[in-house]
């Protein structure tokens, strides 16, 4: 590994500064923001990420968890997902959210682990991991050997021909479902960016996960008011209870009408896409219809159709249809 130098950042301003020296803020970049360091000091250790500088951004006032004006939520970037996930505020009006947290990781992990950290963690793909291997999100053009190798855990939804690693976050679903915007503050200043919009596809350039560019910083994410009578369940399927990746994941916000109807649906699927999937196709049949098993099978179907399963992963098909289904279940059950 290349030597590298940490300094500790006094100023957002000042952060932004030095992280801009990057030529990226892709795969690759030689300057880094830490965090937690859960995700980064792992892929340093790695030699899959080899930044010549870390700008240890912990002391930063980025942290707070505040009610924003309108009635949402404002969720600093250096929020431990610990704390976020056992906010009174985020447990009642956005349970989506606390759920997706609690069903990541460990507790000890979820201590380190930021938001802004965990927007930005990188795929478990063990060929990424693995510099001996050919990868084209870690060097572009050398190939994708997951296509027909080992693809068990990967994406049928969002692939390319590049690849069809998976975005393995909870956390990232349920924002997804809850319409989150994420904050950033780069060399020309503030924007917001929806985080529908946040992440990219892989197409030809899987090395360019999102929208970030040097120097850019995540201050906060903001969440709209949630309006009254709404729902959320946040349901992961994996290999085993606790500390394990998903291998499907739904997020689910629902509020129906007084007959009964859906009125309001947000959907969003994990372990299943390149990015946090947020599923139109789902919303778009489950609107006005009655909150019924027949329509939830209908949605499931409608999220899945684009679906294209590697060798081995065509089994998250069914269980991706599956766990929507029980996902919208239980929301519709919900007190
Ligand atoms: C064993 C293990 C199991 C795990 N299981 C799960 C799981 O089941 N579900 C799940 O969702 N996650 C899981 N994780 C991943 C974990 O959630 C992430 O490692 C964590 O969220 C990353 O947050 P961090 O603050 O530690 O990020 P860091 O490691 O500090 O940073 C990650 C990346 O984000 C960048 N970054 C950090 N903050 C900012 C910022 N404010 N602005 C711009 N860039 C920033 C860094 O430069 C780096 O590129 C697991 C991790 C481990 C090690
Ligand atoms: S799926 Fe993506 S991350 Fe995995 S080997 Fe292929 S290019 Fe690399």
């Amino acid at each position: 590994m290349d030597l590298f130098e940490l300094i500790t950042a006094q100023s957002v301003p000042e952060a932004v500064k030095a992280q801009a020296r990057s030529a990226s803020a892709q795969q690759g970049a030689s300057v880094r923001f830490i965090a937690g360091g859960t995700n980064l000091a792992d892929y340093m250790k790695l030699n899959v990420e080899r930044p010549t500088q870390l700008i240890d951004i912990n002391r930063l006032p980025l942290d707070k968890i505040e009610p924003t004006a309108d009635g949402g939520l404002k969720i600093g970037a250096l929020a431990r997902n610990a704390d976020v996930a056992v906010d009174a505020r985020v447990k009642a009006q956005y349970p989506v959210l606390s759920q997706a947290l609690l069903a990541g990781a460990s507790p000890q992990l979820r201590n380190m682990a930021t938001v802004g950290g965990n927007l930005l963690q990188k795929t478990r793909c063990v060929y990424y991991r693995d510099t001996a291997a050919n990868c084209n999100k870690r060097v572009p053009g050398s190939g994708c050997p997951a296509i027909g190798g080992h693809n068990r855990m990967l994406a049928i939804l969002g692939t390319s021909e590049h690849c069809i690693a998976t975005n393995p976050s909870d956390q990232n679903v349920a924002l997804m479902a809850l319409e989150a915007s994420v904050h950033i503050e780069g060399v020309k200043g503030q924007r917001t960016v929806l985080i529908k919009d946040f992440y990219l596809v892989p197409g030809a350039t899987p090395q360019r996960e999102t929208v970030l560019e040097p120097g850019d910083l995540i201050t906060h994410v903001t969440l709209p008011a949630p309006a009254a009578g709404i729902r959320g369940v946040y349901l992961k399927l994996r290999d085993r209870a606790s500390y394990e990746f998903a291998l499907a994941s739904a997020a689910v916000v629902m509020k129906q009408g007084a007959g009964g109807s859906i009125d309001f649906v947000r959907v969003a699927l994990g372990g299943v896409g390149t990015k946090p999937w947020r599923s139109e196709e789902a919303e778009n049949a489950l609107r006005g219809k009655p909150a019924s098993l027949a329509s939830f099978q209908a949605a499931a179907e409608a999220a899945l159709k684009q679906a294209k399963p590697q060798s081995e992963n065509a089994f998250k098909v069914e269980l991706a249809k599956r766990c929507l289904v029980q996902a919208m279940h239980q929301v519709s059950q919900s007190a």
